[in-house]
């Protein structure tokens, strides 16, 4: 991790082996949407749909384990504003805001980002199946929720 100069009083790391960070300080070019002090908005290059988005912090974090709360906040800040643009500005009949922490929940790049995805009435991509409890078992893993600090 290297410090970087920062655009306000806020320290920026940046990850020097990191693709995100590479497109943070214009290393590598990207489709910027949206940009300020602690974010910046660009286009999926591998898009759902065309208008894909993806929304960082600027400072490298992994994800949602190790984002600090104000990053988290400028992140989802910027997608309260960008989400009503996206979905106008490519007649989306929705989005979908999500975002992958860690592998197994498909996460391949490993600087935090939230996704925007524009939505459209049979466009194929496909929500999570809906599972089942058995009995009890939905009442102990909350439990087992609740007690973790
Ligand atoms: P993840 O699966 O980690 O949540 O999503 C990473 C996203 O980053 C993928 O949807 C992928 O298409 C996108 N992506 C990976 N490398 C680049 C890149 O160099 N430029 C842009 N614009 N998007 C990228
Ligand atoms: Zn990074």
């Amino acid at each position: 991790m290297e410090e970087c100069s920062p655009f306000n009083d806020n320290t920026i790391m940046h990850d020097v082996n990191c693709i995100f960070c590479k497109i943070a300080t214009g290393i590598i070019p990207a489709e910027k949407v949206y940009e300020n002090d602690e974010v910046l908005a660009f286009l999926d290059n591998t898009p759902v749909n065309k208008g894909h988005t993806l929304v960082i912090p600027k400072s490298h974090t992994t994800n949602i384990f190790t984002i600090t709360r104000e990053d988290l906040s400028a992140v989802m800040e910027a997608v309260r504003i960008l989400a009503p643009r996206v979905k106008a500005a490519t007649n989306a009949g929705g989005v979908n805001v999500i975002m992958n922490n860690d592998a197994p929940a498909g996460q391949v790049v490993f600087h935090s980002h939230t996704h925007i995805i524009p939505r459209f009435e049979n466009d194929g991509f496909r929500h999570w199946h809906g599972g089942t409890y058995g009995e009890g078992e939905m009442g102990a893993i909350g439990a087992m929720i609740r007690a973790q600090n």
